[in-house]
């Protein structure tokens, strides 16, 4: 298995301490053991990375793309030939199945894939002129520029791709800051772009005190476009800051998503699909299914199947054979359950499944399921970001859609019928920038990720992901 190992900043093409040594412990979330260290970056090691990135910039955006496009599918190969080396490391820092981790990584690779050739269809368009033919108009997609990406702990490498590919085909360099909690696999997500040839400055990484170095990145004028993933309050200071010196942002918070399960859906189906995404990485997915809306004539057999299913669960050490499901990421996640839980017993849900810590050693909980939570309990109201599956059931489906919108959230939502009205219905009505019917949740490169609401703005995915790190551009050349 891979040795864990320290983690350093990558500025300027080198992999390097910061410049005052500090550094920051790593734990592992199955043992609570310290098993590394993190280079805590300060004002002098951004300086530079900010000067490297506008210089990275400036050669990025020079080259073809199709040179660019070369470069990312190379490290877009090494990050799939490297997956069974790199993904020990991820799950020893963040605590999810080998199997988990090593999908991760290998779907880093598609994503890169797929956006370094989107980087080739960057196009503008010819726009005829109202008032000469010897008028050419044109529209220019340019890169917006230097980019900071701020990314969480739940993905350590799947958050940093959803950036840095995108940003890299319209022509962006970034740099990154990744999350202190789990440093070793963004490192190895970047040291495949390093290996791939990518020139100097292009991408970089930096970690440390995530609001020092925000609040210095972003009304830094190198930087022209500011993107994050995380929670919603965190988010929304980060827009406003962003606003406050008119950068371009890109915004994947928190979700809640509803899980509406009509009277007619295929129950076998919509506790196989909604099972298993609510406790993949234990829960903590911001597309994870959070609200569980069934209709009352089915509501106890969906509850009894769906914790059936839930009792099946291995938990355990991510690195041990036959575990499906892992600790939390951190302590923090731990408390945050057991909160939300005592909050809904408190207020009169039911314990059909786990409720409860397991151990004393590690952030290990038990796969939960609540039953008839009323609708003021808290798991009905903030983000739960773990591994419990609240369930409440509905009368009518224009009700259960009511309640799948009453929450300033909107960005993953699941539905379950054999109807094509219903269906229809839920298409037009969900307030949700994911929606995904008869289905386990399937984000794939090329279909656009993102929420409404308080759930953020922007897209992660698709043609729309590359758009949003370019500057429209208006030319006119007028040919006589
Ligand atoms: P948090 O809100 O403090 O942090 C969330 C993320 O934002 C972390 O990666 C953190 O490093 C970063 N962050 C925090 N303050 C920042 C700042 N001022 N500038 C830049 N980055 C900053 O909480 P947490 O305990 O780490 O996570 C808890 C909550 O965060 C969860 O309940 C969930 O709602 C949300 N979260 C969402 C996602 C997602 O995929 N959307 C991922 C991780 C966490």
């Amino acid at each position: 298995m891979t040795t864990y190992r320290n983690t350093q900043l990558f500025i300027d093409g080198q992999w390097q301490d910061a410049a005052d040594g500090r550094t920051l412990a790593v734990h592992n979330p199955a043992t609570g053991a310290e098993i590394g260290r993190v280079a805590h970056a300060g004002k002098p090691d951004l300086d530079k990375a900010l000067a490297a990135a506008q210089k990275g910039f400036e050669t990025w955006r020079d080259m073809v793309p199709a040179e660019r496009a070369k470069i990312m599918r190379k490290a877009a190969t090494l990050l799939r030939e490297r997956a069974a080396e790199i993904a020990p490391l991820l799950t020893q820092e963040q605590g999810k199945p080998l199997v988990e981790a090593k999908g991760e990584v290998m779907a880093a690779g598609d994503i890169t894939d797929w956006f370094a050739d989107e980087g080739m269809r960057v196009y503008g368009r010819i726009v005829p002129s109202r008032t000469s033919v010897q008028m050419r108009q044109m529209v220019i997609n340019d890169p917006v520029g230097p980019v900071a990406a701020f990314t969480p702990w739940n993905f350590p490498i799947n958050q940093v791709v959803r950036k840095v590919a995108p940003a890299l085909a319209a022509g962006c360099s970034v740099l990154v800051k990744a999350p202190e909690e789990t440093p070793a696999a963004p490192a190895a997500f970047v040291q495949a772009f390093a290996d791939a040839g990518i020139p100097q400055g292009v991408l970089q990484l930096v970690y440390g005190n995530p609001g020092e170095i925000s609040g210095y990145l972003i009304p830094h004028p190198v930087i022209r476009k500011i993107t994050f993933t995380g929670s919603t309050p965190v988010g929304k200071q980060l827009a406003a800051m962003a606003g406050q010196y008119m950068k371009r942002v890109t915004m994947e918070l928190g979700g809640h998503a509803p899980v509406i399960v009509a009277e007619d859906a295929d129950i076998a189906l919509a506790v196989k699909c909604a099972g298993a995404a609510k406790f993949r990485n234990a829960g903590q997915v911001c597309i994870s299914p959070t609200r569980f809306l069934v209709h009352e004539s089915i509501a106890d057999e969906f509850a009894a199947a769906f914790t059936a299913q839930t009792q099946k669960l291995k938990v355990g050490d991510g690195l041990a054979e036959g575990t499906t499901m892992g600790p939390l990421a951190n302590p923090r996640r731990v408390t945050a359950m057991a909160e939300v839980t005592k909050d809904a017993v408190d207020r009169g849900a039911k314990v059909l499944a786990g409720g409860a810590r397991i151990g004393d050693t590690g952030n290990f909980w038990q796969p939960t399921v609540l039953a008839n939570v009323p609708l003021e309990a808290k798991v009905f109201n903030d983000e739960p970001f773990g591994p419990i599956a609240a369930i409440r059931s509905f009368s009518s489906l224009e009700a259960a859609i009511a309640e799948a919108n009453r929450l300033p959230y909107g960005l993953a939502s699941y539905g379950f019928t054999r109807s094509l009205k219903n269906a229809d219905l839920m298409t037009r009505r969900i307030e949700a920038g994911m929606l995904w019917i008869n289905m386990p949740a399937m984000p794939s490169a090329e279909m656009p990720f993102g929420g409404v609401k308080d759930s953020g703005y922007g897209s992660e995915g698709g043609p729309e992901a590359v758009l949003a790190y370019c500057n429209p551009r208006s030319v006119a050349i007028m040919n006589s």
